[in-house]
């Protein structure tokens, strides 16, 4: 197939495409996007053939880096004997092997899969587990969730009631669940603590779930906290019997460091969402794992079964790749050898706070983040300028605001990581140093 004169994509794209998080009146009249024909490893590669690291994974996802020979293949091979079936009262191998190894590897007592379609709708598993649990479990009263200000976990409406960037939240906020809010950890995890301690003593009878990213908000500003406030999170909520739940829908798959954030904190959590790097970020696919006591607080009958279930749920191509993928995690070495990377990463960050206009830094495994002065928030301008000198000289580094960050594939090259580390550096200087 002949492929279109980018000049014609991009003017159908304006004609009938709306884009997500965009203005689309200023869109269309002042954008030249990107048009993006292939991708491999950490680059992308434009219609006219230019290059770009991935900076951020296409958003977080290609955690293995884009077009990996062994998912491709696994792929191609699951499509030709079976891409969809249903999962109600029919299986197949790739689900149940894949949920096995899932188990195997997550953090302890957590031996039941629940399949979905992407982060968002696996934290919205999450939130109807938990109430239905306590609707049929004697504790009916029990429907609000708690969560982090500025906590992201996706866009369905449930999980809309947890969205803590408030711009995002404020259109819909009139018909969203009740959430009750904990200020971010990164902010000093000891008061973070002490008002999730607060709002338990005084409503845990009214709680369903604590609900957090952890080790790190991604779409707050890629904000990283301390491992301890896990710990106590974790012991406060078993103390008032309340659910645990974990969305490393982000900081999962090694991102972090280890394979789950939670191993920092060294706890399981009694709900955990996967998503992004689960299926390397080729396939809209997603879990929830749970504990045998919610597992079995959905038996007893047909009228307690757990009434949930995407058309896509289990889809055997997803599950053939997401299975794939640990493999390549397992074989490849792929936690191991990004450790050094990871330095590299943290090292790298270290220095650019010496940038002038740079106010602060930080990182955590595969992630690095700066924050350029001036005012803080989603809508703030500077990090697009660091977006637009960056594409110039090659990689492509979405900002959250005025927040610029890196979260490569993380299977990257080192030569990659150098180049694209170069870029951060020299595209911050370009706006700090002009303005
Ligand atoms: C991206 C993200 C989600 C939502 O995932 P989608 O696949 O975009 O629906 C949920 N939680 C966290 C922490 C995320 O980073």
């Amino acid at each position: 197939m002949k492929a279109l004169p980018r000049e014609q994509i991009i003017e159908l794209d304006k004609a009938h495409v709306w884009h997500p998080y965009t203005a689309m009146d200023e869109y269309v009249a002042e954008t030249n996007p990107l048009v993006i024909a292939r991708a491999s490893g950490s680059r992308l590669f434009d219609a006219d053939g230019r290059a770009y690291f991935d900076g951020n994974s296409s958003w977080w996802c290609a955690a293995l880096g884009h077009n990996h020979p062994r998912l491709v293949r696994a792929l191609a091979a699951q499509a030709e004997r079976l891409s969809h079936v249903a999962l109600a009262g029919i299986t197949h191998e790739p689900v149940a092997m894949l949920a096995k190894q899932l188990v195997k590897l997550a953090p302890p007592g957590l031996p039941h899969v629940f399949f979905s379609d992407n982060g968002s709708t696996s934290v919205e598993v999450a939130l109807k587990m938990s109430l239905q649990y306590w609707v049929q479990n004697g504790r009916p009263e029990r429907t609000r969730f708690v969560a982090f200000d500025g906590a992201f976990h996706g866009e369905t409406l449930g999980v809309t009631a947890l969205q803590g960037v408030e711009v995002f939240r404020r259109p819909f906020a009139s018909v969203v669940m009740e959430c009750l809010r904990v200020p971010p950890a990164s902010d000093g995890y000891e008061r973070a603590f002490s008002v999730l301690e607060s709002i338990l003593q005084k409503d845990a009878d009214t709680i369903a779930a604590v609900v957090l990213e952890p080790m790190v908000q991604g779409a707050a500003g890629m904000r990283m906290y301390d491992a301890e406030f896990l710990r106590r999170a974790r012991a406060l909520t078993t103390k008032h019997d309340v659910f645990l739940v974990l969305d490393e829908v982000f900081a999962g798959y090694g991102r972090t460091g280890p394979m789950w954030a939670s191993e920092h904190a060294g706890i399981a959590p009694d709900l955990m969402c996967t998503a992004k790097g689960f299926t390397g970020g080729m396939m809209p696919m997603a879990a929830t794992l749970a504990t045998r006591r919610i597992f079995e607080g959905f038996f007893g009958g047909s009228e307690r079964s757990f009434f949930y279930g995407h058309t896509f749920t289990g889809n055997p191509l997803g599950a053939a790749l997401a299975l794939e993928v640990l493999k390549v995690y397992e074989e490849e070495c792929v936690l191991e050898r990004a450790a050094a990377k990871a330095r590299r990463i943290r090292d790298a960050f270290a220095e650019f706070s010496s940038i002038p206009g740079v106010t602060t830094t930080r990182s955590l495994g595969m992630i690095g983040a700066l924050e350029l002065g001036g005012r803080q928030g989603y809508l703030e301008r500077s990090g697009l300028s660091v977006y637009h000198e960056a594409l110039r000289r090659g990689a492509y580094l979405r900002p959250l605001g005025n927040v610029v960050y890196i979260a490569p594939p993380l299977n990257i090259a080192d030569s990659d990581l150098d180049e694209l580390l170069t870029i951060v550096a020299e595209s911050v200087r370009a706006v700090t140093t002009s303005s």
